[in-house]
């Protein structure tokens, strides 16, 4: 099938004109569909899975930022710290604990963003309010506990639904909170990730500067 690039140009037009970053998600997708994209001046690509991302890293020009965007096992983060741009999927005080020791050992910063937990649904990876309240409070601020960890946003998924007030209420959830330590004080907030093929432009109504898509770009995964 490979990469859609009418669907890219079509896709960063509408993005660049709001200021929105792309992360082109290329999970389960092959080195050459990444490299039509990054041929067109893509230099931003989300995936999920650990060894994968490994694989492509490798393979794939090393001027390319890699992020991770899927659920994260703390014994894996040694892997990826040495190269990894942005992690998108914190959902623990563990697992940014486990990313400022490997990003230590690595001589390096690691960005990360604070997943929560939006959706209806259960099965999503996140903090609630409560919990992203305790690991942004006083004390636990990266640069005072942690050196080699910056929390610069936060990302979420919404509901797997068609219901769009459903969808801009779970995007707007975010952005208040999103909102409230961006303008709380310490935590340098700027990245506001959320939005993926379905429900991108909802998510860019309601406040989002960084979205995910994959099938839009690559086709439907199987
Ligand atoms: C797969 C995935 C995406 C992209 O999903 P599409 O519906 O293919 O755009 C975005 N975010 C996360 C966390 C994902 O796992």
């Amino acid at each position: 099938m490979g990469a859609n690039t009418q669907a890219f140009g079509q896709i960063k037009e509408q993005l660049v004109e709001k200021n929105v970053s792309l992360v082109a998600v290329s999970k389960t997708k092959s080195d050459e569909d990444i490299l039509a994209l990054y041929q067109l001046g893509q230099r931003d690509f989300g995936e999920n899975y650990v060894q994968e991302l490994i694989g492509k890293y490798n393979a794939l020009p090393k001027d390319i930022n890699w992020h991770f965007i899927g659920h994260l096992q703390s014994n894996k983060v040694k892997l990826i710290a040495p190269f990894v741009h942005l992690i998108h999927s914190v959902d623990s005080p563990k697992l940014l604990a486990a990313i400022d020791k490997e990003a230590t050992k690595n001589n390096r910063v690691i960005n990360c963003l604070l997943q929560v937990h939006i959706a209806e649904e259960e099965t999503k990876f996140g903090l609630n309010k409560d919990e992203l309240a305790e690991i942004l409070a006083q004390g636990s601020v990266p640069g005072k506990d942690y050196h080699h960890t910056n929390v610069v946003g936060l990302m979420g998924m919404a509901s797997f639904t068609k219901d769009e007030v459903q969808l801009q209420k779970e995007f707007s959830f975010l952005k208040s909170l999103f909102d409230k330590y961006v303008n709380g004080g310490e935590n340098k907030l700027s990245v506001l990730s959320m939005g993926m093929s379905s429900d991108y432009k909802i998510a860019m109504d309601e406040g989002s500067n960084m979205v995910r898509i994959g099938s839009l770009l690559f086709g439907e995964r199987n």
